[in-house]
């Protein structure tokens, strides 16, 4: 049967679960785990026929591993890409992407809010490969005419961004990037983060963007029991991230590809209840007296929101608040007394999972920033950002109203 493709007609649901399989087979219908680090040739005749480039012949787990394949295989077909390339994190997805193509002396363009970790391995690794980062403001993305040169091989976002929910406008970016790349004569690689959305809330390939980084710890792993990362794009490009991933060895672990491709099987149900849960929480918090400003895309006070509803079909699971300062206590104390008196909702980094997770931003993603540096990404120290979860909405805004009540 053909591999359906980009434009495939079936939801996104059913090729989670089913991949292209649509037709009789025999076989396990739950996916085996080759539990491997290596394989057993034949004779030796295997080995030389690897060594001329005959890829079929399995070799170390390393450079492949057939439950691996899987999942990259259906990850490929969720998010409507050529091809896909798993990882053991986001960072080693984001890193080897970024590296396979960018030499020493080029340059990246990026939008300055981006996940802490994205932010300082900008900041503080590839200066040592002398690559260099430029940042646009995603208010005046023209300016990207001006910020890539003949030496750019990538520009990178994320939106919606890591903490403050604030949107790109993604098909804008995307026009100038193109009209530049038509002036410098240099391909480019537009990579987006698209951790935050997800591909159920937002299909950054239909608008023109060519690679889509992601941290499946988060959504797509959806149960905090996993890190893994996945880089999807065109055949070419994902082709030249596999070599970069033989070199750095951030390969995916069997064992936690397969939790992933378990987790794919309810991945629109998860995301679906927390985009409802999302929008009922950040209603239910703009009301609430202890809460300076809620942050989610889906409020119409959300000052990208007329953004928001063009690019995302649904405004996902994370909500930002700021608590109000009271008399007795700095703004972060008070973020930290709310943390700490949640029952339902769990102080914890990370997020995606099915499970409520709150953090304070300036201690977790945003940790070793300058004020100027929070300043530039919009961080606040009064700031908590909530991961919410597929609990019941009631229990939710009760538990955020009687921690709120506290400060
Ligand atoms: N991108 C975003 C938006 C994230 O929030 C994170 C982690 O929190 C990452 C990437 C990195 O992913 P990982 O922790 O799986 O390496």
């Amino acid at each position: 049967m053909k591999k359906p493709s980009r434009n495939n007609s079936l939801s996104i649901a059913t090729r989670a679960i089913h991949g292209n399989k649509l037709y009789p087979y025999k076989g396990p219908v739950a996916l085996p785990i080759y539990q491997t680090s290596t394989y057993r040739f034949e004779s030796s005749d295997d080995a030389i026929r690897y060594a001329k480039g005959d890829d079929s012949v399995m070799v170390y787990t390393r450079y492949h591993n057939p439950t691996v394949n899987e999942v990259q295989e259906r990850l490929a077909l969720i998010e409507g890409a050529e091809s896909a390339v798993l990882f053991a994190s986001g960072m080693a997805a984001i890193t080897t992407a970024i590296l396979a193509v960018t030499k020493t002396g080029e340059e990246i363009v990026s939008t300055p809010a981006l996940y802490g970790g994205a932010y300082r391995f900008f900041r503080d690794e590839l200066p040592k490969l002398n690559i260099h980062v430029k940042y646009v403001d995603p208010d005046h993305l023209s300016s990207l005419l001006k910020l890539i040169t003949p030496k750019t091989s990538v520009v990178y976002f994320e939106t919606p961004t890591n903490p403050t929910l604030n949107i790109v406008d993604i098909a804008e970016l995307v026009k100038y990037a193109r009209q530049a790349e038509k002036k410098t004569g240099r391909k480019l690689y537009i990579m987006i983060d698209n951790t935050f959305a997800s591909i159920l809330n937002q299909d950054p390939l239909a608008l023109g963007v060519d690679v889509i980084l992601e941290s499946a710890t988060k959504y797509l792993g959806g149960h905090s029991d996993i890190m893994s990362g996945v880089v999807l794009g065109a055949k070419d490009f994902i082709k030249k991230v596999k070599t970069g991933m033989k070199y750095y060895g951030g390969c995916a672990d069997p064992m936690a590809a397969y939790l992933l491709y378990r987790s794919l099987k309810t991945f629109e149900l998860r995301v679906q209840r927390q985009n409802e849960n999302a929008m009922a929480l950040a209603r239910a918090l703009e009301k609430n007296k202890r809460v300076n400003r809620v942050l989610y895309p889906g409020l119409p006070s959300h000052p990208k929101h007329h953004i928001a509803k063009k690019q995302m079909s649904g405004f996902g699971g994370m909500v930002t608040i700021e608590v109000k300062p009271s008399k007795k206590l700095l703004p972060v104390e008070a973020a930290a007394k709310v943390c700490d008196n949640l029952r339902v909702a769990i102080n914890a980094m990370s997020l995606g999972g099915a499970e409520t997770l709150v953090s304070i931003p300036v201690y977790s993603s945003h940790i070793f920033m300058s004020d100027a540096e929070l300043k530039k990404h919009g961080v606040t120290p009064g700031m908590i950002r909530i991961s919410v979860g597929v609990e019941g909405i009631n229990d939710l805004i009760a538990d955020f109203e009687q921690a709120l009540t506290l400060i």
